[in-house]
């Protein structure tokens, strides 16, 4: 028996074999769920549809979250295809590669808007493009970073965006308690992936986490997918507008132990 078993999700984010979208994708088709998966944009397509078929999945399907046509078109191909969307994922997030090094102050309009719009308002978007179709005991699924409440350096527009996003669960919660559908993120510790990539920096922090988080560990894609797992089924069935954070422990610590 898989913890998900009867489900129907739509996961939205993956990009190639290290998106964490990716890892949740595996552990829901290993807990048994029906898939559909959506990318970004064509030049995706060629990375996303051998690995969907690698689970079995034959719905996979382009969405540029930019654009409130493609939400709508992908959201009436899944509904003629399943019927109803018992989980979504989020796990989308872009910002312009400059906008991700050096002073926050430096952040430009147009990039504060694009990085809000990319990574914040698309989930709201979705969620409502996909209200009248989770049954109740659904759950939607966003990914955030602990950059949203402490300083990381080079995080910038992205700490602010997740932020919004964070709150951006809460009320969406809310919202979505009366159908009985919960609304939750996880806050992931640093994962190598192409977003990742984009920020200043990432390389020595991901090395610098493993030797000061409590576990003394970095995590994976596949821990996330877990995570996902949990707080998707039923186990997880009175929590809601809650940030799980899947970071080794790295959040609960006020100074870092200086390294030898
Ligand atoms: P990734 O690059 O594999 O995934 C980001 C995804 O966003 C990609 O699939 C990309 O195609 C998609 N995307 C960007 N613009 C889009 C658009 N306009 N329309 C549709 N899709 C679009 O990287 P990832 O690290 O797996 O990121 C997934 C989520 O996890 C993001 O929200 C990210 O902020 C979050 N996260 C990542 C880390 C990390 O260290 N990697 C840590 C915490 C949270």
């Amino acid at each position: 028996m898989g913890l998900l078993d009867g489900k129907t999700a739509l996961i939205f984010g993956v990009a190639n074999e290290r998106s964490i979208a990716w890892g949740i994708a595996q552990a829901f088709s290993r807990e048994g769920a029906e898939l559909g998966i959506s990318y970004a944009g064509e030049a995706l397509e060629r990375r996303v549809r051998p690995l969907a078929a690698q689970i079995g999945c034959d719905f996979v399907e382009p969405c540029d979250v930019a654009s409130d046509e493609q939400i709508e078109n992908i959201t009436a191909k899944a509904v003629e295809r399943f019927g109803k969307v018992d989980i979504l994922v989020h796990a989308i997030a872009f910002a312009n590669r400059e906008e991700l090094s050096g002073p926050y102050y430096n952040t430009s309009r147009a990039g504060f808007h694009l990085a809000m719009d990319i990574s914040v308002y698309s989930f709201t978007a979705l969620a409502k493009a996909f209200q009248p179709y989770i049954p109740a005991k659904g759950a939607l699924l966003t990914l955030t970073y602990y950059g949203s409440e402490k300083v990381t350096p080079n995080y910038n527009v992205m700490g602010v965006a997740k932020a919004a996003l964070e709150a951006s669960v809460r009320y969406l919660a809310y919202d979505f308690g009366r159908q009985g559908v919960r609304v939750n993120a996880i806050s992931a510790g640093p994962v190598r992936t192409l977003a990742a990539a984009g920020v200043a920096g990432f390389k020595e922090m991901y090395q610098r986490y493993a030797e000061v988080a409590p576990l003394r560990s970095n995590i994976t894609a596949e821990d996330v997918g877990n995570a996902a797992v949990f707080l998707c089924s039923d186990l997880a069935s009175k929590i809601t507008g809650e940030i799980l954070f899947v970071d080794s422990g790295y959040n609960i610590l006020g100074v870092a132990e200086p390294i030898e």
